[in-house]
């Protein structure tokens, strides 16, 4: 049997960690995506990774200034990240 889960999501981090998105913080999250609000000590937000009508991400600061990014309709940390990166492409495209 080889192993199956478990190191899936310790290969997302490792490929989270490589491909720098700690140099999101939170402030440009919300910049960027189409909404947010306050949500006790965190936000609620417009996923940018499905079609969202009912903010379903939920963004928080943990502790070491790492991103907590949770999209409840279930889309992948990875697909947010890469969403809101082509939003910020976007914007410097355009303006
Ligand atoms: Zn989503």
């Amino acid at each position: 049997m080889e192993k199956v889960n478990g190191s899936s999501l310790q290969a997302q981090l490792t490929l989270w960690k490589k491909s720098r998105v700690k140099r999101f913080d939170v402030e440009e999250i919300l910049d960027l995506v189409d909404d947010w609000k306050n949500a006790g000590n965190g936000w609620l937000a417009i996923c940018p990774a499905h079609d969202d009508n009912r903010h379903s991400l939920s963004i928080g600061e943990g502790t070491e200034q790492k991103l907590l990014l949770h999209c409840h309709a279930g889309c992948k940390f990875l697909d947010i990240i890469s969403a809101l990166r082509k939003q910020r492409d976007g914007k410097r495209g355009c303006k």
